[in-house]
Order: C-alpha cells, then structure tokens, then sequence
C-alpha cells in the first residue's frame, strides 16, 4: 500500500511537472490512497547498561532484570514509545499489561526507567512517571526485586487512610474522572489481578492506586 501510494505521488508530480500545469477540472483528484502511519514519540531509548547505571544493587539483582519496550498512548492523545526495567519474572506481564492499556487508549503520562531521575522516586513520582525497578527500601519494597510497577502515580497518588499524612507524590490529587486513574474494577487493574498482582490499593496504612506488585 505505501509503495503504491508514492508510486502514485511520483506518478502525479510528473505530470505536474511535465505539463507544467494545475490539474484541469475534469481530472479526479481522490485517486491518492490516503494512508495514515502512527507516528511514534520516543520517550526513551536506553541499553540495558545505560538503564542500571548508577543502582547501588549488586550483580546478583540486576542479573535478575529485564528491560523491555513498551508503547502507549500519552496525556497528549499520540502514541509514545518508553521502557520499563522490571524483574524478568514479571516482563510478559508487562508486556501483556501494556498490550492491553495501548488497545484501551489508558493514557500512560511516560515510561522511563528511574535512571532519567537520578534513581529519585520522589522526583520520578512528581513527573508522573511509570517505573518498575528501584533499589530502595529494599527491605520491604518490591520495587528492589523489580516486581512492582507504579504507573501514572501522580494521577494515582498515595493517600492515607486514617494518617493525617499528604498524599505522595505531594500536591496530587485522587481524581477518578480523569483519565489515566484507577479504582476498583477498572480494566486494567483487574487485568493486574487476574495475573496475580497485588494492588496497592488493598494496603492496611494507605491507598496505593499506582502500585501493582507481585510476589
Ligand atoms: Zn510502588
């Protein structure tokens, strides 16, 4: 179909430039099959070494690691390309999870390993970034191992459920109509469920909504 179209183009221009004329009136000008190719905005583009530079894990955890691609529709409505470094454990999940929210249009703000932030979660949170992987917390979080994934957490923000504590990342709001948030029976986190993961919405102390983990 697209060699036919610039086929077509070529053809076309030719005549144009051949006759030196605009097309009379008689002549159709609906014979260019019009053709739509998604343009892809790459968010990011990083080596497996590039994304794991700088992690204070040592070698027998960042073994464990996958970095895999993944597309998705951005707050901006086109389609973005990103990547998630997660637990190898966990990547065809990913891989079927992202399937799923590209199908839907669930706007995904970006995906980019925690690298692009200095390894700063907060920093990462506040820009409403998608991330698995981060080497913290490493006695509690699956973010550590790599078999936890936030996405869109500053649409999703933690919130305490008694604490008088600010939500984090700070300054967000839970605000269900907006796109790109979760609650409950939402597609992709019963998508999440039926894999296996753990939604951090489920927590004793807070709400998690951008947290999806496994065990
Ligand atoms: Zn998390």
């Amino acid at each position: 179909m697209l060699l036919l179209s610039v086929a077509l183009l070529t053809c076309k221009n030719a005549k144009m430039q051949d006759t030196n004329d605009d097309f009379s009136a008689s002549e159709p000008t609906d014979t260019i099959p019009y053709i739509s190719i998604e343009h892809v905005i790459v968010d990011c583009n990083y080596t497996f070494e590039e994304a794991t530079m700088g992690t204070t894990a040592d070698e027998d955890v960042i073994r464990e690691l996958e970095l895999i691609q993944v597309q998705y529709y951005s707050t901006d409505g086109k389609l973005h390309q990103g990547q998630i470094l997660c637990n190898r454990k966990i990547a065809q999940n990913i891989v079927s999870i992202f399937e799923f929210i590209k199908e839907l249009k669930f706007p995904v703000a970006h995906a980019i390993p925690i690298v692009r932030y200095g390894w700063d979660e907060e920093l990462s949170m506040q820009a409403n970034n998608t991330y698995s992987f981060c080497y913290r917390h490493i006695s509690y979080s699956k973010h550590a191992s790599g078999m936890a994934i936030d996405i869109n957490p500053y649409f999703n923000p933690l919130r305490w459920k008694t604490e008088k504590r600010p939500n984090r990342p700070e300054g967000a709001e839970y605000n269900p109509e907006i796109p790109g948030t979760f609650y409950r029976d939402h597609p992709v986190v019963v998508k999440f469920q039926r894999m296996g993961f753990l939604w951090g919405n489920t927590f004793t102390r807070y709400y998690d909504d951008n947290h999806f983990e496994k065990k």
